[in-house]
């Protein structure tokens, strides 16, 4: 974002050699990875903290009966810590790690929903919303009789904070909003809409998949209730995701899963439940994920993040000139505020025939709808070509990427 420029410093060819995946050759011609909005590659410290682990302290955490147990919990421990630290949470308990945004969406759903939502009541959501932040909100609604509405998007993909301003109520008990959206690359501007929603005393959850890997996320200037995102959009491992929520919403929510670790006393007279951040982490985690999203955390604090924005700013308007200066592109999603992804058709070209042609010349992108149906649906489209940048990214890729569309379009259009 424009605030943290710094260009001097940053150095994409360097960082790239941090990602062993990155050198090599895909059917025939190096590699061009601009899947990022899907997933990120790891850098090798990630890599090396997970073996490491598996190598030296493989054991399970919190029944501390012998050293590798002890070491797996401190370094499982401290790596909430560092996450903690990362998106300046006033506390490590507040840190609850999950299986990645998706099912933090549903931990909130199903734990704050089904014990505050009644009928009648309101979820609001944006219109470009991931699945994951609609369908979730769609099931616990059915149940109990509350309705999930969408907040309009504009035709620059950026969201109408006029008409949400007035759909807001004291009925709307929760406003579910991406602080990017992966399918468009809009920013959109959350902490208006955490603080309108508040106002009229709704909670607001923020989807924070696709900004944590762009910039640095402080939750508690954005002052959400809750915020998720997902390990392997961060240069971590899959299967991982945390979910950051305020003290006392987290204090009140009922368990989500029950099992092991959750508890404080089991018996059939009546159970007690563990305190935060245990209480919704039923069963033995992803041990090796959350040491491994802990090296992630470390590698992006010990490089130059603003000099990184700036230069993937930078290679997101590149691509739009260059598109805008190639006949027979349409950029869909062109709001003011955008990041990293440039979401696009060719004319007369489906998307997937695009992508299939993309990745015979060694260029990974992703195409179709992106989980995100109703956007497109507005859109009238039934998906776009999706080139999605991280700071390993350089100048050349893009380059790289219009060649080969220029040969794709001598086979499709
Ligand atoms: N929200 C957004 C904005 C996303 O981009 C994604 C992943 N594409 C998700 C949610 C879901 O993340 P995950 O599959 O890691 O749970």
């Amino acid at each position: 974002m424009s605030e943290q420029i710094n260009p001097v410093t940053f150095d994409a060819e360097r960082v790239r050699a941090d990602f062993p995946i990155l050198n090599q050759e895909v059917n025939g011609h190096p590699l061009v990875y601009l899947d990022n909005a899907a997933t990120t590659q790891k850098p090798r410290a990630v890599i090396q903290a997970i073996v490491d682990y598996y190598e030296h302290d493989n054991s399970n955490v919190h029944r501390g009966a012998h050293a590798l147990a002890d070491r797996a919990t401190e370094k499982f421990e401290g790596a909430r810590v560092k996450v903690a630290n990362f998106i300046n949470a006033p506390q490590a308990r507040q840190v609850i790690w999950t299986r990645g945004t998706t099912e933090g969406i549903n931990l909130v759903a199903s734990s704050w929903g089904r014990s505050n939502l009644k009928a009648g009541d309101r979820i609001l959501v944006s219109a470009m919303e991931h699945h994951s932040n609609i369908v979730p909100w769609q099931l616990i609604a059915e149940e109990k009789g509350a309705s999930v509405e969408p907040v309009p998007v504009l035709e620059d993909g950026s969201i109408d904070l006029d008409a949400f301003a007035a759909m807001l109520d004291e009925r709307v008990r929760l406003v579910a909003c991406g602080h990017v959206s992966n399918a468009l690359g809009t920013i959109n501007p959350v902490q208006d809409v955490v603080r309108m929603a508040h106002a009229v005393g709704a909670l607001a959850l923020i989807d924070g998949a696709q900004a944590v890997g762009h910039w640095a996320v402080d939750v508690q200037a954005l002052d959400c209730d809750f915020y998720v995102f997902s390990s392997h959009k961060l240069f971590g491992p899959t299967g991982l995701g945390v979910l950051y929520g305020k003290e006392s919403l987290l204090d009140a929510m009922p368990p989500y899963q029950g099992g092991g670790e959750m508890i404080e006393s089991v018996s059939f007279a009546g159970t007690t439940f563990n305190q935060l951040p245990y209480k919704f982490e039923a069963g033995t985690p992803d041990i090796a994920g959350v040491i491994g999203l802990g090296a992630a955390v470390d590698y992006l604090q010990s490089m130059d993040r603003a000099g990184a924005a700036v230069h993937e700013a930078a290679l997101l308007s590149y691509a739009e000139e260059r598109a805008k200066a190639t006949p027979g592109i349409r950029i869909v999603g062109t709001a003011q505020q955008k990041t990293s992804v440039m979401s696009f058709l060719l004319e007369g070209a489906h998307p997937n025939d695009v992508g299939l042609l993309l990745d015979q010349q060694g260029v990974a992108v992703r195409t179709g709808n992106h989980c995100a149906q109703p956007i497109m649906e507005q859109f009238g489209i039934s998906g776009t070509v999706r080139a999605s940048f991280s700071f390993y990214n350089t100048r050349a890729d893009v380059d790289r990427l219009f060649e080969a569309l220029d040969k794709a379009r001598q086979f499709l259009v």
